[in-house]
């Protein structure tokens, strides 16, 4: 007998009350989204759990599909079996089996359809010893045991599961609206995508360039974290914003140390635009306080000031140390640490204010009208769309 299912278990949905349905038809969907290459797989649904029928397929990459699913909380490989005590016999040996490197096991039967003639108990003693009479080398233990082989009796049949392989936990993708992922090319802004996402946020993305002083390379390199992510969710768009002529007004209108506070408040305004014009309710940074003169909680203030759409900020409280972690297991570290310069890198102020006022900042601003290169920048946005595999293409259609 070989598995034929795969148990995927969602922990923290399960105190969703009301919107449940909602979320575990998102899930569903989400997987199936995930599975389009394994077009004999099924996803179904069944009281507080969900299953991959695997129709023959191999389970080994449908369950690394599977752990990159946000809102799975664990997963196991499964034998469905009539709800006969033969047959859960034969999968309880099959589990065993298939197990590695175990040499202690214990059996765990739950009674879920209660009209099953035998008891739990009496069920766990009866597997235990068919499976010591049938094995050479193997005990039980129950306090400690190497392996567990879970088996559930249903009205629908028996499942019998052994190992279980955590999944990355969170909401799944889409439950909880979209957000504006501002995204550079740094290690910190993919993080903060990847940890919005996790929260069942779906990822937009913006992106500010600077050509000729931000090559294509600089923007290809961003494309790419955009793809990393996708992994985690479906495709991405990415919004890509001309910001040259906007920057350079700025560096040249205004006082040095104010430049780089209203460079992101310039961010900020044509990110809350594109989000009014794609109904999109917040924005996402990667910023981290304190970690540098734009991230002081005087420039967040005054950078904030311009909208009053919700900022999330992942990475908020986190240290250095723990971003970059996050950016190893998700791969985009090495993207991130290519040496291609962006727009903010180009255009620095020698000694930015680290703690800009709100008053100050808007008195100056108010000396130059910005109106219509903010629009014009607006205006000339390139929309990328990159979907879970590759980037298909650019389509004016979305814009
Ligand atoms: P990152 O590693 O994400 O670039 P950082 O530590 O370099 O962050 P900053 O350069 O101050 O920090 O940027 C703070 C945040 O502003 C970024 O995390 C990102 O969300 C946003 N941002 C900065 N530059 C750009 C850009 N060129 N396009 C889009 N968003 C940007
Ligand atoms: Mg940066």
């Amino acid at each position: 007998m070989q598995f034929d299912h795969i148990l995927i278990r969602y922990g923290e949905m399960a105190l969703k009350g009301k919107n449940i349905k909602k979320f575990i038809i998102r899930l569903q969907e989400n997987i199936q989204h995930k599975l389009k290459e394994y077009p004999n797989t099924k996803v179904k649904r069944t009281q507080g759990r969900m299953f991959v029928l695997l129709n023959g397929h191999d389970p080994e990459p449908i369950i690394d599909i599977c752990k990159n699913i946000f809102g799975i909380q664990s997963l196991s490989l499964a034998i469905k079996a009539e709800n006969d005590i033969d047959a859960i016999k034969d999968a309880a040996l099959s589990a065993l089996k298939s197990g590695e490197d175990v040499k202690r096991f214990k059996v765990s039967v739950k009674r879920i359809e209660k009209g099953f003639p035998m008891g739990s108990q009496a069920m766990n003693q009866e597997l235990g010893g068919h499976l010591l009479s049938n094995t050479e080398g193997y005990t039980v233990d129950v306090h400690q045991p190497d392996l567990t082989i879970k088996v559930e009796i249903r009205s629908e049949g028996t499942y019998i599961t052994s190992r279980v392989i955590p999944g990355l936990g969170g909401l799944p993708v889409g439950t909880s609206g979209k957000s504006l992922l501002l995204l550079s090319g740094g290690i910190d802004s993919p993080v903060a995508g990847y940890l919005a996402m996790k929260r069942g946020v779906q990822i937009e993305a913006i992106h500010f360039h600077s050509p000729p002083f931000t090559s294509e390379r600089a923007k290809q390199k961003v494309l790419d974290l955009a793809e990393s992510l996708t992994k985690y969710g479906s495709s991405i768009k990415i919004h890509i914003v001309p910001f040259t002529k906007l920057q350079q007004e700025i560096f040249r209108e205004m006082p040095d140390g104010y430049a780089m506070t209203i460079m992101r408040r310039m961010m900020i305004r044509i990110s809350e635009k594109v989000s009014e014009k794609e109904s999109i309710l917040s924005m996402t940074t990667g910023d981290n306080l304190g970690q540098v003169a734009s991230q002081t909680m005087e420039s967040m203030n005054a950078i904030n000031e311009v909208t009053n759409y919700p900022i999330l900020r992942p990475l908020i409280t986190m240290d250095k140390q723990e971003i970059i972690e996050i950016s190893h297991a998700i791969n985009t570290y090495q993207t991130s640490i290519l040496p291609h310069e962006d727009c903010c890198t180009i255009f620095v102020p020698k000694s930015p204010k680290t703690k800009p006022k709100r008053d100050k900042i808007s008195q100056i601003e108010s000396t130059k009208d910005f109106t219509n290169l903010i629009e014009e920048a607006v205006n000339e946005i390139e929309v990328v769309k990159i979907t879970d595999k590759k980037q298909v293409a650019a389509f004016e259609d979305l814009l």
